[in-house]
C-alpha cells in the first residue's frame, strides 16, 4: 500500500488541499523530498490563483488525483541548493510555473520547449518520476529540480511576479511564436480575465495597436483607461464588429466558454492569425470557406518552455509589464474560488503564503 502524503517524503511540509471533487480546501500536512543535488528547495512566499486551480480541484479535467495541493504560479526566496546547482544560491527569489519535469530526451525537450514534452511533469496532481504525487504552491515550501525554476529578477515584486508564470507565458510565448510581438501590428484581445488582461499588456510592450473584444461593454472603460488598450469592440454589436472587420494581423483568444470562432475569423485581415489559449470543454464549430478564402490560420499555444519563461519574466521586469493582483490570505481561498468562477476578480488573486499560511498543530 502506498504510504500517506505526510510520510511520503523526509521533509514536512504544509498547504491547502481539497480531498474530493466538492473541491473545497481545507488545511493539509504532508511531505516533500530532500533538495536533491540539481534541486532548488525555497520557501513559498505568494502563490497566484489559476483559472486552471479551479477545474483541477472539481476534477473537471478528469485527470485530479486527490488529495490536491493546487498552485503552479509559485514565488518564494532559496532556502536550500544541491551540490550540482549552477543557477541559483540560497536567498535567490526565484519561481516555478506549471512544469516540473520533463524527460529530457525528445525533440521538444532538446528544443526548450518542455511544455510540449509528452512526459512533462505537472506542478500539482501529477505522478512524479519516484510515483509520488506532485504538490503545488499553496504550501509552505517547494523543492524542484533547477531546471525547471525560474530567476525572479531584482525589481520585480514576488506578488506580482507569481500570476507571469502562468498567465504571463501563456499570452506571451504565442506572441511570440506567431510573429505577433512586432510593433505596429494590430492585434485583437479576447476575454478579459487573467490571461486577457496580460494579453493586452504585453501586446502593448511590444508596440502593437491593441484591441480588447468582449461581451461586456461595462468593461470598456477598464480597459482603455487602467489596461492600456487603444479600443475596445463589444463583441454582441454587430455595428462594432462591422466596422473592424479584416484588420486584425492576430488576435488571442482566451476564453473557454462555448463561443463561435466565425465572428473572429472575419476580424482578421488575410493571412491573420487567431490563436487559442483558452480551453473550452466542447469542440467549436470550424467554419473553413473563410479561413481558405483569406488564408487565415486557427492556432493553439500551450504556457512555454523555460527559457522562454525566463526571457518573459525578464521583459517583464524590464518592461514594466506587471498583472493587476488582488492579494488574499491562505483562509479566504475557498471565497476567492467562488468568486473566480463568476470572473469577479482584477485580475489574479495571488495568496498571501509567507505571511498567511500558519501551521496548524
Ligand atoms: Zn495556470
Ligand atoms: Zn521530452
Amino acid at each position: 500500500m502506498a504510504l500517506q502524503p505526510e510520510a511520503e517524503h523526509p521533509k514536512k511540509a504544509f498547504g491547502w488541499a481539497a480531498r474530493d471533487s466538492s473541491g473545497v480546501l481545507s488545511p493539509f500536512k504532508f511531505s516533500r523530498r530532500e533538495t536533491g543535488e540539481k534541486d532548488v528547495t525555497f520557501k513559498v512566499l505568494y502563490c497566484g490563483i489559476c483559472h486552471s486551480d479551479l477545474h483541477m480541484l472539481k476534477n473537471e479535467w478528469g485527470s485530479s488525483i486527490y488529495p490536491i495541493v493546487p498552485g503552479h504560479e509559485i514565488a518564494g526566496e532559496v532556502t536550500e541548493v544541491g551540490s550540482k546547482v549552477k543557477k541559483f544560491k540560497v536567498g535567490d527569489k526565484v519561481g516555478v510555473g506549471c512544469l516540473v519535469g520533463s524527460c529530457d530526451s525528445c525533440q521538444s525537450c532538446s528544443d526548450d520547449l518542455e511544455n510540449y514534452c509528452s512526459k512533462m511533469i505537472l506542478t500539482y496532481s501529477a505522478k512524479n518520476v519516484d510515483g509520488t504525487v506532485t504538490y503545488g504552491g499553496y504550501s509552505d515550501t517547494m523543492v524542484a529540480d533547477e531546471h525547471f525554476v525560474i530567476l525572479i529578477p531584482d525589481g520585480l515584486p514576488l506578488d506580482v511576479a507569481a500570476p507571469l508564470l502562468c498567465a504571463g507565458i501563456t499570452v506571451y510565448s504565442p506572441l511570440k511564436y506567431f510573429g505577433l510581438d512586432k510593433p505596429g501590428l494590430n492585434l485583437g484581445v479576447v476575454g478579459l480575465g487573467g490571461l486577457g488582461h496580460m494579453a493586452v499588456k504585453f501586446a502593448k510592450a511590444f508596440g502593437a495597436n491593441v484591441t480588447v473584444i468582449s461581451t461586456s461593454p461595462n468593461k470598456k472603460k477598464e480597459a482603455i483607461e487602467h489596461l492600456g488598450a487603444d479600443s475596445f469592440v463589444v463583441s454582441r454589436e454587430q455595428d462594432q464588429m462591422q466596422a473592424v472587420m479584416g484588420s486584425f494581423d492576430g488576435i488571442i483568444d482566451t476564453v473557454s466558454a462555448m463561443h463561435p470562432l466565425l465572428p473572429l475569423i472575419g476580424l482578421l485581415k488575410n493571412h491573420g492569425k487567431l490563436v487559442m489559449v483558452g480551453a473550452p470543454e466542447k469542440p467549436l464549430e470550424l467554419p473553413v470557406f473563410p479561413l481558405i478564402g483569406g488564408r487565415k490560420i486557427i492556432g493553439g499555444s500551450c504556457i512555454g518552455g523555460l527559457k522562454e519563461t525566463q526571457e518573459m519574466i525578464d521583459f517583464a521586469a524590464k518592461h514594466d509589464v506587471k498583472p493587476d493582483i488582488e492579494v488574499v490570505p491562505v483562509d479566504y481561498i475557498n471565497t476567492a474560488m467562488e468568486r473566480l468562477l463568476k470572473g469577479d476578480v482584477k485580475y489574479r488573486f495571488v495568496i498571501d503564503i509567507g505571511n498567511t499560511l500558519k501551521p496548524s498543530s
